[in-house]
């Protein structure tokens, strides 16, 4: 059986989660279940970044310890992640972890001891947002280019990674494909940073500066490691590095990392080139996405309009949600989210198109063709199947390549195929006029139509697609099963599947 490693990024927990994280779980999660339904056996890590400055100043506003904090905003992640119906195995936090302190301590000798590691003193503009240095030229304006704020000067003697010696190998790995970054004009935006030169960065601060925050630098009390020298380490984490050999040799490489683009260069410069330094295997994918907007503005505290997705998953359910932020969200741009084309989307796409298909296609076996059909061949709608088979593969396709909100559409295509199909072929009329043969063949068509839509569902609508074909007796299933016709369907209950909002 092949495997399927892939991780969410481990966001900062110094506040809540937004819909920004919803959007990236949800991503992840229809990955790997497609993966699943492919037969592939699918792990998932994801987690909460606890160790960074930016968490100790946001305790210390709110009068907490840090360790207080950590414990409620992951705990906020990780309800998130369930209600969301996130399918993940390991959720590491990276301050209490025990198997993680192993981890980042064990990357750090392994890179020390290839030579990549050396102290020097060190002055430079930081962003405590970013957890990062900036040059001058990177600046916007004097500000960061994420956080517009003005980032401080630090001085201070800290450790450095030796990334300039990783340039050229980092270049041929990327361009080759070997650690595929997709979507491809990411991919270039990474080579055009490499070939404009990489410095060694810093990756330990003062225990001061951190406020004894974190975790130490092995066989150096003073230095605490950087963030994303520890951080990054969660996705060997979760599959038994420094402790469980046999699901480490198992899983790792990850096959795939999804990220926001505000930390790629992370992933694709600074995490391989720590790998390579370690001599462990590179992860083959990084897929980016981009940043969701409300209602056409950025999200800020300052504007009052971030979006709780927990609340929103409360008020809506998860599986429109989903829909919502896999539909209406390019997968590799930013997107915008609004609650008034949240509303819309259901009523018009989740209960007036995909619903109402499956809905009048069972009620109409259930009630007027005593609830049972055998096989009766597809007659007239062979074609259509044809056509719909080709969808399935295209939405195959457009999985396996990242591009959720395209394979989507799809999906909707079926189910809106399968509407016209029972509205022009009237079966209502065929029984009226005692044709019930004519009616059954309609229907038979309809029902396997029907039946894809389930089984197609799922990566998307877990629920949905459980829900719909439970109602012809089936569960989710492989995704060669959605290319196969069934023989007969007995419908006793025929429920809705989506409710309308008002
Ligand atoms: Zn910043």
């Amino acid at each position: 059986m092949p495997k399927f490693y892939i991780t969410t990024s481990i966001p900062y927990v110094n506040a809540k989660p937004h819909i920004g994280h919803a959007l990236e779980f949800v991503q992840a999660d229809v990955i790997a279940r497609h993966r699943k339904m492919r037969g592939e056996q699918v792990k998932m890590t994801t987690g909460g970044d606890e160790n960074s400055l930016k968490i100790v100043l946001a305790a210390e506003k709110l009068g907490k310890s840090a360790a207080e904090l950590c414990e409620e905003n992951s705990g906020r992640f990780k309800e998130l992640a369930e209600m969301i119906e996130l399918d993940y195995d390991a959720f590491v936090r990276t301050s209490i972890d025990p198997g993680h302190k192993k981890v980042a301590q064990a990357l750090w000798k392994a890179c020390d001891g290839a030579g990549d590691i050396y102290k020097k003193k060190y002055g430079g503009l930081y962003c405590v947002g970013c957890e990062l240095f900036y040059t001058e030229n990177e600046l916007d304006g004097g500000l960061c280019p994420e956080h517009k704020t003005k980032p401080e000067f630090v001085e201070e003697e800290n450790y450095f990674f030796r990334l300039s010696k990783y340039q050229g190998r980092l270049l041929e790995l990327i361009e080759s494909d070997q650690v595929k970054i997709i979507p491809d004009f990411r991919k270039t935006e990474m080579l055009n940073f490499i070939k404009s030169g990489l410095s060694d960065f810093s990756i330990s601060r003062s225990i001061s500066r951190s406020h004894g925050w974190g975790l130490k630098v092995p066989g150096d009390e003073s230095q605490i490691i950087y963030v994303w020298f520890d951080a990054l380490g969660t996705y060997l984490t979760g599959v038994g590095f420094a402790s469980d050999q046999k699901e480490f040799d198992k899983y790792w490489p990850a096959d795939m990392h999804v990220v926001g683009k505000g930390i790629l260069r992370f992933h694709a410069i600074y995490w391989i080139a720590m790998l390579m330094s370690a001599k462990i295997k590179l992860p083959k994918s990084i897929l980016v996405h981009g940043y969701v907007t409300v209602d056409g503005q950025k999200m800020s505290k300052s504007i009052g309009n971030v979006v709780d997705p927990i609340e929103l998953v409360k008020k809506y359910g998860a599986e429109p949600i989903r829909y919502y932020l896999m539909k209406e969200i390019s997968t590799f741009q930013d997107g915008d989210f609004s609650e008034t084309k949240l509303r819309d989307v259901i009523n018009n796409e989740l209960v007036g198109n995909l619903g109402n298909f499956v809905n009048r296609t069972f009620v109409f076996i259930n009630s007027k063709l005593d609830g049972r059909l055998a096989e009766t061949g597809l007659g007239e709608g062979a074609l259509l199947m044809k056509e719909i088979h080709d969808l399935v593969d295209l939405a195959d396709k457009l999985l396996e390549e990242g591009q959720l909100n395209f394979a989507i559409l799809k999906i909707l295509e079926i189910s809106s195929m399968g509407n016209r199909y029972f509205q022009e072929n009237e079966p209502w009329k065929l029984v009226k006029e005692g044709d019930n043969e004519a009616a059954r063949e309609v229907l038979f068509v309809c029902a396997n139509i029907a039946r894809i839509l389930g089984i197609m569902l799922y990566p998307f609508m877990p629920c949905a697609s459980e829900e719909l074909l439970a109602q012809i007796g089936e569960k989710p299933g492989p995704i060669g099963d959605a290319k196969k016709i069934a023989a007969s369907f007995e419908i006793s209950k025929p429920r809705l599947l989506f409710s309308k909002v008002e």
